[in-house]
């Protein structure tokens, strides 16, 4: 049994112009931990260099949102999210150094083919979602959108996970979904098969930005893990932490379950990136 959940999100619609920077002296800097690995794909992130670490800090913005720009040894690295609906090809990012000076810098995204999961749920409220309900739909859509746009600077944001929850992965990020037959977004997030009651930990430091019990997230949670990396889980049965509380990695923040929109109990964990939703698993160890 595959128990999955169908998400509302995977909306981001920017269009992305332009890519290409050095990738090939990323992998030779130190503090590598830090970072996410890259991968230039839709849903993927890009790492780049945007410039040398003995000079202030430039700010980097994508679309004009915002980007996590990290010192990496003796250079300046910007690691970009890349949305699930970008078209692959040239894309670009604006790079204004501390003396104002403003340049672009272009990149190649390449294509990704990901799988199609087929998903069937019993409930048909939550299939086709009846007229009294999109209202509150719309208005958790609204207020969702606003806290994945949270920008929080911090000296130090740590991009080196440890995953939430241990279990069988049930639902793979960027898998196209056909829900009782109906083809729907794409699926921006990993699901972990766990029991219902199992703890969830933070993957990283940070501080609870958002608490609530949505109409297809069920109960949610987003953590802040600061500099726009943010992770959200859905389908909990339990918060043991408040909004505004300092989380260390490995904490226990809350507890799994089955809420929401969910074909059964497991934990959906997203992970956003300058807004957009990324593939989780390039923010833990690879797998052998
Ligand atoms: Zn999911």
């Amino acid at each position: 049994m595959r128990f999955a959940c169908i998400d509302w999100s995977a909306r981001a619609t920017w269009k992305l112009s332009a890519v290409l920077a050095g990738a090939a002296l990323i992998a030779g800097v130190g503090h590598a931990g830090a970072l996410p690995r890259e991968s230039r794909v839709p849903g993927g992130v890009a790492l780049l260099h945007v410039g040398d670490a003995t000079e202030p800090r430039p700010a980097v913005s994508r679309d004009g949102v915002p980007v996590w720009v990290s010192r990496q040894a003796t250079q300046w690295v910007a690691a970009v999210g890349l949305p699930l609906s970008l078209q692959p090809g040239e894309q670009q990012v604006d790079v204004r150094s501390a003396d104002g000076a403003a340049r672009t810098i272009t990149f190649t995204v390449k294509p990704k083919r990901y799988p199609v999961q087929h998903v069937t749920l019993r409930d048909q409220a939550m299939v086709e979602p009846p007229a009294d309900v999109m209202a509150r739909i719309e208005r958790e859509s609204a207020h969702l959108k606003v806290v994945r746009s949270q920008w929080r600077e911090t000296a130090a944001t740590d991009a080196a996970f440890v995953q939430p929850a241990k279990g069988r992965l049930s639902g793979r990020f960027g898998g196209s979904r056909v829900l009782n037959g109906k083809p729907r977004a794409p699926h921006a997030g990993l699901d972990v098969a766990v029991m219902t009651g199992t703890a969830v930990l933070a993957p990283a430091d940070g501080v609870i930005l958002d608490i609530g019990d949505y109409y297809f997230c069920g109960k949610t949670m987003f953590i802040d893990h600061g500099n726009g990396l943010l992770s959200l889980f859905c389908h909990l049965s339990e918060w043991d932490a408040r909004v505004g509380d300092s989380v260390r990695k490995g904490q226990a923040v809350a507890r799994s379950g089955a809420t929401g929109r969910a074909s059964g109990p497991h934990l959906h964990w997203s992970v956003y990136l300058n807004g957009t939703s990324v593939e989780p698993e390039l923010f833990l160890p690879a797998r052998r």
